[in-house]
This record gives structure tokens, C-alpha cells and sequence, in this order.
């Protein structure tokens, strides 16, 4: 079998160890796994009871998604004809990819970002064009100076994973007024719940100036149904219309829709999720300062931070034999904001740690 030669370059995806392999490897009695930025209280009880009363299972979902179309179009104050749902995010960036990206067009996107946008470019054979981030942020000057006629796409990660750093409002409009209309302004906003900053964009009212705006949003993450595997993205109806060709007819469950649909009556455990994980980042600024661990001050529910001197793996081998499950890369450390005692317990890990080896 011979598959395209740019798939050759890439790797599938690899799932960490499970925590029950690490569990057992080290002789552990549980492990706190902060790696995939997973909501560490769950969701909310009305989900159990709603997916529990699901009666037929042999027939097909609704491949339009009327109820929960319904739903999130007055959660988030749109028409129904500006959306599409699909099994998460990670194939939203699939569809868009495959709708816009071949190997005659071109792709702008940051180095320092979610790693499916690059992925599925090479998968479409188009050209990348990578911008890294300047302090951990965004660098949409050089993003909009990357731009030419076969440029069909930009992907913005607002919050960006792993920094949890953002895009500004002003920023924003600015970066718009120059992306040329042919340019496809993808915005991923799958923390958009966690955001407390006020000058973070309202990305919603844009779309009726910019139709080549879409935006992404999730019920993996401040939601806690990762497990279901449902997102929705939300842009103009006639662009939204030729994504639709490229969705494959049912793509979201009849378990996806029906969690997803109780998790909307339900925004009192959203805003309580993220009102805790607020709190606790402060703790995680107040105990990098203490230590002198850099981090950026964050936007969602993870925190990136770099320990001077320290290889991330080091540090993420240590944790791991503790208990810790986090995420590294070449430059530090991505952790997901835990429970209060989760986190405290990290802190106490974390301190020896330092200590120790200073
Ligand atoms: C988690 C994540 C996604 C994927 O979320 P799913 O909806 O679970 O597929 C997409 N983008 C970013 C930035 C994420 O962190």
C-alpha cells in the first residue's frame, strides 16, 4: 500500500501511558492526571440523568442536531443557520482543513499553538506558514505579513494552548481590518468559558461584519464532556452551508446531543467551574512568584510554567512518579488547574522539587 508521501511525515496520535498503567508502574495508590485540561469536577449531574433515560438504541442520530442546534443557538445568541456540530473541535479543524486546504493554497498558523491545525494541513498537502509566538503570545502582525492570494486560511487560538496567553479585543480588530476577505479567520476559543479578562474579544457580534470570521467552541472542556466528543463552530450561513458538504452525515452521537443538551440547562456548574478555577490559578501565580518558576498568567484552565535550569522532562518524570500526570514541551510544563486539594498537593510535590535541587 502506498498512502500519500506527506503522511509519511506525521505521526499518529500517541495517548500518554494510561493512569492505571502508571499507577501500577510505580506502586502508586491514584493518580491526579492535569494533562489534558479535562474539568477537574466533572460535569453536571443532569448529564448522568439524561444520556440514563436514552431508550432507542438502533436508530440513527439526528444528523442536523435540531434540539441541540436549538439550544446552543440561544446560548449563544445566533441563528440556527450559523452553525455545525461536530464529534469535538479536533474534527472542526479537520472539516475547515479539508474544506479550504490543498496543495495549490497555504495555511498561516503559530508555532507555539494546538498542534491539530498544523497536522491536518500536512495532511491536505498545503503549504505552512509558521509564525512562532513573541512572549508566549500571538504575533498577529507577523501572522496578517504572511498573507498572500493563496492563503485560504489563519488559525487563532484565543486562549492559546499551552500558554494561556490571549488575543486582545483591540488586537483583534486590528488584525481583521488587514486579512484580506479571502482569508479565512478561524478562531478557536475552546477555553472561551474560563475567560475572565475584559478585553478579551466578543467574537459574536463580529461575524455579521466579517463573514470570513468563524469561531469555534467546545463542550469538552469548562463543560466536562470530553468524553462525548461535541463542539460546534459558528460562522456565516453560506460558508457554514459548504462545510456541511464535508461533514460526514451523522457525525455527533445520539449520547454526544442528549449530554450536550442537558449540560446547556444547567450554566450554574459552568460558572462555578470556572469561578474555582480562577481562584486557584491566583494560587499558581502566588506559588511561581514565591519560587521563581516563570509562567504566563493564564486565560483557561491550565497554566504553563518554565523552571529555570530544568529539562520540562525531568520535571514531568518527577511529577509522574508522584502521582502527577502533566503535559511537557521542549520549554516547560503544561499543567491543568485541579480541585484546591489537587493542587496543593502538586505545590508540595513542586516545592521538595525545587528545593531539593537548587
Ligand atoms: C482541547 C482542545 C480542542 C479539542 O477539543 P475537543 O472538542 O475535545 O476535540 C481544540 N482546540 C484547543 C485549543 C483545545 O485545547
Amino acid at each position: 500500500m502506498k498512502v500519500r508521501p506527506q503522511l509519511l511525515s506525521l505521526n499518529a496520535y500517541a495517548p500518554g501511558k494510561s493512569s492505571e498503567e502508571v499507577r501500577r508502574e510505580y506502586g502508586l495508590d491514584q493518580i491526579v492526571k492535569l494533562a489534558s485540561n479535562e474539568n477537574p469536577y466533572g460535569s453536571s449531574s443532569l448529564v448522568r440523568e439524561a444520556i440514563s433515560n436514552i431508550k432507542d438504541f438502533a436508530v440513527y442520530p439526528d444528523g442536523a442536531a435540531a434540539e441541540l442546534r436549538k439550544k446552543v443557538a440561544q446560548y449563544v445568541g445566533v441563528n440556527e443557520n450559523q452553525l455545525i456540530f461536530s464529534s469535538g473541535l479536533d474534527e472542526m479543524i479537520q472539516i475547515i482543513s479539508r474544506a479550504l486546504l490543498d496543495e495549490h493554497s497555504n495555511v498561516v498558523l503559530s508555532a507555539g499553538s494546538f498542534s491539530q491545525y498544523r497536522h491536518n494541513a500536512v495532511v491536505q498537502n498545503a503549504e505552512i506558514r509558521e509564525v512562532p509566538l513573541k512572549n508566549g503570545r500571538f504575533d498577529l502582525t507577523a501572522m496578517a505579513e504572511q498573507m498572500d492570494e493563496k492563503t485560504q486560511l489563519v488559525w487563532i487560538c484565543n486562549p492559546n494552548n499551552p500558554t494561556g496567553t490571549y488575543v486582545t479585543d483591540k488586537e483583534l480588530d486590528a488584525f481583521l481590518q488587514v486579512v484580506p476577505p479571502h482569508v479565512l479567520v478561524a478562531m478557536d476559543e475552546a477555553y472561551y468559558e474560563y475567560v475572565t479578562a475584559d478585553d478579551y474579544p466578543d467574537t459574536i457580534p463580529l461575524l455579521d461584519r466579517y463573514e470570513n470570521l468563524i469561531v469555534m467552541r467546545t463542550f469538552s472542556k469548562a463543560f466536562g464532556l470530553a468524553a462525548f466528543r461535541i463542539g460546534y463552530a459558528i460562522g456565516a450561513p453560506s460558508f457554514i452551508q459548504q462545510l456541511e458538504v464535508v461533514r460526514l452525515p451523522f457525525n455527533t452521537s445520539v449520547l454526544a446531543q442528549t449530554a450536550a443538551v442537558a449540560a446547556l440547562k444547567d450554566i450554574d456548574f459552568v460558572e462555578s467551574s470556572a469561578a474555582a478555577n480562577s481562584r486557584e490559578l491566583q494560587k499558581y501565580y502566588e506559588f511561581c512568584r514565591l519560587h521563581n518558576i516563570d509562567f504566563y498568567p493564564s486565560q483557561a484552565n491550565f497554566i504553563f510554567m518554565s523552571f529555570p535550569g530544568k529539562k520540562s522532562e525531568a520535571i514531568f518524570q518527577y511529577l509522574l512518579e508522584r502521582g502527577y500526570t502533566v503535559r511537557p514541551f521542549p520549554n516547560g510544563i503544561r499543567v491543568t488547574v485541579g480541585t484546591e486539594e489537587q493542587n496543593k498537593e502538586l505545590f508540595n510535590i513542586l516545592e521538595k522539587m525545587v528545593l531539593v535541587t537548587n
